[in-house]
């Protein structure tokens, strides 16, 4: 099945015997037994980027962006195979996978090209005998830490933009999904990154590496991907020694159709921002706000397109939905369904779980929703799309804000007033208006409140690497 990279890597030095296992979610088949590092294993491997780091950032910009091309161009070549353990360890459909492989590599390729566009900036001076300049340096060694429902592209999104700015890394994927990011490595190898530039931890666990990436003094920054609880973990764990930190952390989208809306258009940008990944991404809209006027036709339209969408083992072409991560996230569709029911909502297609083995779950539409309810207040992660109807278009975004997340919004208008308006008073780092799909390399993606610090993608990715320095020369 893996093609031509039949052998993952171990990249790190290995300290100990341990092992732990990767199964497919679809199958519960086992594919891998991989060395199970901890503190020691991620120490090594810190002292190693910090020593190639200085060699690094010695290199011209040019020739850090060769090596991350050759990276690009072997990932691109590799497609099919990287894809096929994507949807092996992950479980999602293989055409979601090929999108998500392609996406890795438009970030190695956005990236190569930024490393040649650092700037510095002059300052003019308050007198004649000074200069003053601000010139942009990388940040150093950075631990980066990733989550399983993007294996492939959270990897590229992190260090392709740390390798540019003269940064070296450790990363350590999540312990359900290290097969591609291995693969991903030794291509990495093969693209003639040097000796310690870039470096992989596998661990069955996140706590141990977590502890040593954010204590050891020769990591400069932590970049995060994951939960809102790991991410106030990592914060308090960074704190001592005043440590750089970007975090994409949870969201709780709203997706919001305006009566002046075209509902075609929504109902398909509906199925694309619940559904893609078994609903498992962050942006993932998580409740929908449908105006009373286009309501009805709005439920109607949708629920007969999702009753289409099939669920089963993502190497079957014909399935749009894979299977869940693990039993804990079924668990958690069915407490908000649970929630939902007993306080008045409707099942208006799906429901339940399929089969009695496995973590595959029918996607469902609740409907007659209310915002106190569970399923609207926190992120589900799962193909359960509730539906909240309301009158006022005023009041609706002031119920859409009232979240401790700020991550992802969406909505659907035509009126241009009404767009501009609504798409500046809702507080999110991003808003898709009418799309129910927006990530890409060339914008930046992140959020405000507590969905995290920071932004990954375009210009604004880099400087996330970048320390700023401001030179100062008298007695000219
Ligand atoms: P998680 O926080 O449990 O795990 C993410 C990573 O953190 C894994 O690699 C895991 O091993 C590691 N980890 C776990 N405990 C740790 C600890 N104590 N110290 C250090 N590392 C630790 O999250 P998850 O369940 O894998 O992912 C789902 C969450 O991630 C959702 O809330 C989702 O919204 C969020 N997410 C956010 C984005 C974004 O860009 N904002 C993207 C994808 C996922």
């Amino acid at each position: 099945m893996f093609g031509t990279i039949d052998r993952l890597p171990c990249l790190g030095t290995l300290l100990s015997d341990r092992t732990f296992e990767i199964f497919n979610p679809s199958t519960g088949e086992l594919l891998a037994k991989l060395p199970d590092m901890g503190i020691e294993e991620t120490r090594a491997a810190i002292s190693k980027a910090h020593i190639a780091q200085p060699l690094w950032a010695a290199l011209t910009a040019r020739e850090r962006s060769d090596i991350l091309w050759r990276w690009h161009q072997l990932i691109v070549d590799h497609a099919d195979d990287l894809a096929a353990i994507l949807t092996a360890e992950m479980g999602k459909p293989l055409n979601e996978a090929k999108s998500e492989v392609s996406h890795a590599g438009a970030y190695l390729q956005w990236y190569a090209e930024e490393a040649n566009r650092i700037y510095g900036e002059t300052i003019s001076a308050p007198s004649a005998d000074r200069r003053m300049l601000v010139i942009k340096q990388p940040i150093g060694v950075v631990g980066t830490i990733t989550p399983w429902n993007f294996p492939a592209s959270m990897v590229a999104r992190k260090i392709s933009p740390a390798l540019a700015a003269g940064c070296t890394i450790v990363l350590k994927p999540a312990e359900q999904t290290p097969l591609v990011a291995g693969a991903m490595f030794a291509l990495a190898h093969q693209a003639g990154f040097p000796e310690g530039v870039v470096n992989l931890i596998y661990a069955s666990d996140g706590d141990a590496v977590g502890r040593e990436l954010c204590s050891n003094p020769k990591v400069r920054k932590i970049s995060f991907t994951g939960s809102t609880e790991v991410g106030r973990l990592l914060m308090r764990q960074c704190s001592d020694q005043i440590k750089k930190l970007s975090l994409e952390l949870g969201g709780n989208a709203p997706f919001i159709v305006f009566d002046d809306a075209d509902i075609e258009a929504a109902v398909h940008g509906a199925i694309q921002a619940k559904f893609r990944n078994a609903g498992q991404t962050c942006v993932s809209a998580n409740r929908f706000y449908v105006q009373a006027g286009v309501h009805d036709r709005f439920v109607e339209e949708f629920v007969e397109k999702v009753r289409q969408l099939s669920v089963g083992d993502g190497f079957d072409p014909a399935v749009a939905i894979g299977p869940l991560i693990d039993s804990h996230a079924l668990a958690k569709i069915e407490s908000h369904i649970d929630d939902a029911v007993a306080k008045g909502g409707s099942v208006r297609c799906g429901g339940n779980r399929i089969g009695k083995d496995g973590t595959f779950f029918q996607p469902t539409v609740l409907a007659d929703i209310s915002s106190e309810m569970a399923v609207a207040r926190e992120e589900t992660f799962g193909p359960l799309a509730p539906i909240i109807r309301f009158e006022d278009a005023d009041q609706i975004v002031h119920e859409a804000n009232d979240t401790i997340y700020g991550l992802a919004a969406y909505f659907y208008a035509s009126n241009l007033k009404r767009v501009w308006l609504v798409a500046e008073a809702l507080e999110y780092g991003m808003v898709g208006i009418n799309t129910g799909r927006m990530s890409s390399e060339a914008a930046p993606f992140g959020g405000i409140k507590q969905s995290g610090i920071g932004r990954e993608g375009s210009r604004h990715g880099l400087e996330d690497y970048l320390e700023m320095k401001y030179l100062c020369m008298g007695g000219i």
